[in-house]
């Protein structure tokens, strides 16, 4: 599998000097397997240049993807539309969203953002193909890569998933607050012996102990349940907007006390996995 970061920020973009070197775009990682799949992962900011990117890779042929989103915070869904393969009738995407809500659900939550007076063009006149799956809890295939969901501690809720493929797994668990066992407990099911672990790390410790209920977690937290999980290598992921590279750099530094093999995501990040 190969894995590419479009948008690492958390919350909000920041298109800032200080933070360009990480990146700021929010959430979304194209995810390409063995087989071919494209797999995107969030809908954030960083969709746009995605989109750009497979435009140009796939020319006159039409591009299938698969979209998952963790959930529907705005930073998760804000780049929708301004993917633009969704506005080319030769292409079929698969949107695929957490249990407890309903395709109709769904669809308002992304169709919401397009909607008069936010944007001009109403998602239902899209002309590309669309197809909605309710993820739920469990375990569901694109390809033969199988894909595991469970639901993650986070306000109105998240999910986390792992993607297998010839016996290597990647883990994307954004958006949680680690420190909740139920959740905990899903995020160690996901990551358990991960070659690759992509988890929210959006403040360090210190600001943590100001933000308990704001449903993200420290780099600390991050990095030991990665050492918990035994996640072979760990991604820093959805960075908080008030961080510029400096303090990212910090984080990293330190987070490789703990672990061996942590890296903090940028854009423009791949990793073969
Ligand atoms: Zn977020
Ligand atoms: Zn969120």
């Amino acid at each position: 599998m190969h894995v590419r970061f479009w948008g690492v920020r958390g919350s909000t973009p920041t298109p800032q000097k200080e933070n360009m070197r990480y990146g700021g775009n929010t959430s979304c990682i194209e995810l390409r397997t063995e087989s071919d799949e494209v797999l995107i992962l969030d809908g954030g900011t960083g969709i746009r240049l995605l989109g750009e990117k497979l435009d140009r890779e796939f020319g006159s042929r039409p591009i299938r993807a698969h979209i998952f989103f963790s959930h529907f915070h705005l930073d998760h869904i804000q780049g929708i539309p301004f993917f633009g393969p969704l506005y080319n009738a030769k292409n079929h995407f698969t949107f695929y969203f957490a249990e407890r809500l309903d395709a109709r659900i769904m669809l308002d939550a992304v169709a919401g953002i397009m909607a008069s007076p936010y944007f001009p063009v109403d998602m239902s006149n899209l002309p590309c193909r669309r197809d909605y799956v309710n993820l739920s809890e469990g375990r569901l295939n694109v390809g033969n890569a199988t894909i595991d969901v469970l639901p993650l501690n986070h306000p109105q809720g998240s999910f986390g998933l792992r993607v297998t493929q010839n016996e290597k797994a990647l883990t994307y668990c954004t958006d949680v607050e680690l420190g909740v066992e139920w959740s905990d407990r899903n995020v160690r099911k996901l990551a358990q012996d991960a070659e690759f672990f992509i988890v929210d790390s959006q403040y360090t410790p210190d600001e943590l102990q100001n933000h308990k209920g704001w449903g993200h977690s420290s780099w600390a937290q991050a990095v030991e349940i990665g050492v918990s999980a035994n996640a072979k290598q760990v991604a820093l992921f959805h960075y908080n907007p008030i961080h510029e590279d400096t303090t990212v750099d910090e984080m990293l530094r330190n987070a490789k006390k703990y672990h061996p093999n942590v890296i903090a995501a940028w854009e423009g990040l791949e990793v073969t996995i």
